[in-house]
């Protein structure tokens, strides 16, 4: 699915329910009255809005490269906002007309219909304020799963009021769809629970970063793009993370580099080698497979972002690929780095390759130090057209990303991953 696609596929839809919301409209309205009668156009708006947001953020990997899970997810959160102000638009309408008119009545249809709209609600305000009220991931990410009760008592909530004509056919549509998506994640959730994966190798890089090994199932996967790990250890599963797949998929074992930075991620050290894991896996887009041939590849890495550039780089060597590769590499201290030997030897494998280290907080550094500025890369890159790579904590890859913008190259230039959902 490309994305434009299914956008277009958004605005017909939109455009299409705003049609019949206004056919339904008697003709000889204006005004406020016409604002009042177009609450139901604004629940058919928030209604189909809400089945989007299921299908942006369903695992569907048919999707993914063209529109992958990380830009459908990007779009989940803006058309969230679109959303919640169309249920926001259809109960403030309902309200003004029962201040104006006859008053408000508890019907059992009207029950369902406030108890949806409280949990989007209160889910939609988890999610843009999580970060802001410092609440744990895992908490604001089960509050965020009530939309999935929230839909089916909004279905409730109209079934009742007996949607009539084209009216009746999007109320089906929208149960039909729901229904579908739950059955897909039904599925996609035995079919990860019958095949689980197993720990085989546990190392440690550095001070806060190891490197889990897994056998299991083969992944058909681009280097660079990443999966959802579940450990079950001691009979004990987590809660599902994203990791890059560090390894190269010609490798006949999926290999991730965790770096410790939260609850999860601090226990990865106490993985034991015959534990389980659910992997969900392969998504995104981030691989040196979209790039021009005959382009330089730019990589730029900070810190643990370096992670898809090993999947890439692996994978080239195993396939005896060597294009030319710039990789620039910020860290705070030379501590910090992994993986020394495999680059070196990279670094003599390769015909054209080279790396270039930063390092923000270490003063006896021969190298380059500081932050990574597009200016900054300038001078190592060769003069022939390059195709850029970014992947670092979000401020670093987002201020790249406009740099390189300024700098007048073209979109389909830039790519980026963003360690965070
Ligand atoms: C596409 C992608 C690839 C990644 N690859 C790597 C990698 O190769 N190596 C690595 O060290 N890290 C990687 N990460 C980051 C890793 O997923 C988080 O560091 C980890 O989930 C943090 O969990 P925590 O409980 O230890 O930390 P916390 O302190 O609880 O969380 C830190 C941040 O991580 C994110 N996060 C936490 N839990 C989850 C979750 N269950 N699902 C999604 N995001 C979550 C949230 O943004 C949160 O604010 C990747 C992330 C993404 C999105």
């Amino acid at each position: 699915m490309q994305r434009s696609v299914f956008i277009a596929a958004v605005i017909l839809l939109v455009l299409y329910i705003i049609a019949l919301g206004l056919d339904a409209i008697p003709v000889h309205q204006t005004g406020l009255d016409l604002a009042i009668s177009s609450h139901r156009l604004f629940a058919w708006l928030g209604l189909a809005f809400l089945l989007i947001q299921f299908i942006l953020s369903a695992r569907i990997k048919s999707w993914e490269i063209n529109y992958s899970l990380d830009r459908r997810l990007a779009d989940h959160r803006r058309f969230g906002q679109i959303g919640v102000t169309f249920l926001f638009l259809h109960v403030a309408l309902i309200l003004t007309q029962d201040i104006t008119g006859a008053g408000f009545i508890l019907t059992t249809p009207r029950i369902w219909g406030i108890a949806a709209f409280v949990l989007v609600m209160t889910a939609g305000a988890m999610a843009s304020l999580h970060k802001r009220l410092g609440v744990r991931y895992e908490t604001w990410k089960s509050v965020h799963l009530l939309t999935y009760l929230g839909f089916p008592l909004a279905l409730l909530h109209v079934w009742p009021v007996g949607p009539t004509g084209q009216w009746y056919w999007m109320g089906l549509g929208a149960t039909l769809g729901f229904f579908v998506l739950l059955v897909h994640r039904g599925v996609s959730i035995y079919q990860l629970r019958r095949q689980p994966y197993e720990v085989v190798d546990v190392q440690r890089e550095n001070a806060d970063t190891w490197t889990l090994s897994f056998s299991g199932k083969r992944v058909h996967y681009n280097p660079g793009q990443f999966g959802h790990f579940q450990l079950i250890r001691e009979g004990r599963r987590s809660a599902s993370h994203p990791f890059t797949l560090a390894s190269s998929p010609t490798e006949s074992k999926i290999r991730i580099t965790p770096k410790e930075s939260g609850d999860f991620t601090k226990t990865i050290g106490d993985t034991r080698i015959g534990d389980r894991a659910y992997i969900d896996a392969p998504f995104g887009s981030f691989t040196y497979h979209q790039a021009s041939r005959h382009l330089l590849l730019v990589f730029i890495a900070g810190g643990i972002g370096i992670t898809p550039f090993m999947s890439m780089l692996r994978h080239m060597k195993a396939q005896g690929i060597d294009r030319p590769v710039r990789l620039f590499w910020a860290n705070k201290h030379e501590r910090n780095l992994l993986f020394d030997e495999e680059l070196a030897e990279m670094e003599a494998h390769f015909s054209d390759f080279r790396i270039i280290h930063f390092m923000s907080e270490q003063p006896d550094w021969m190298g380059e130090s500081g932050h990574i500025h597009i200016t900054r890369i300038q001078p190592y890159l060769p003069s022939m057209d390059c195709e850029y790579f970014l992947c670092g904590p979000p401020p670093m890859t987002r201020a790249l990303e406009s740099q390189l913008r300024e700098m007048r190259i073209p979109r389909q230039r830039i790519h980026r991953e963003i360690f965070e959902l």
